[in-house]
């Protein structure tokens, strides 16, 4: 058994992903993506709030690749 992503026990293929090849590491807890996400609230006043997000994401990698931390499902 070659020792990449798609036999490690932390790799995980979403249902719903766009690319057949990719998936999740989930070795660690997810990660800061990106500097935010700016958020509009429109108000029944027609007040506009403008909100900033932080979001998380798990890595993703495809299921050739590997890492020194790969362990057997
Ligand atoms: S990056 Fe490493 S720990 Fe994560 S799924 Fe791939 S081999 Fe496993």
């Amino acid at each position: 058994m070659k020792e990449q992503c798609e036999n490690c026990r932390f790799w995980k293929r979403p249902e719903a992903q766009a690319e057949k090849d990719a998936g999740n590491c989930r070795r660690y807890a997810p990660r800061p993506w990106g500097s935010g996400y700016v958020g509009v609230d429109i108000h029944e006043d027609e007040s506009i709030e403008r909100k900033l997000y932080s979001i998380a994401m798990w890595p993703t990698t495809y299921g050739h690749e590997w890492c020194g931390d790969w362990q057997k499902k």
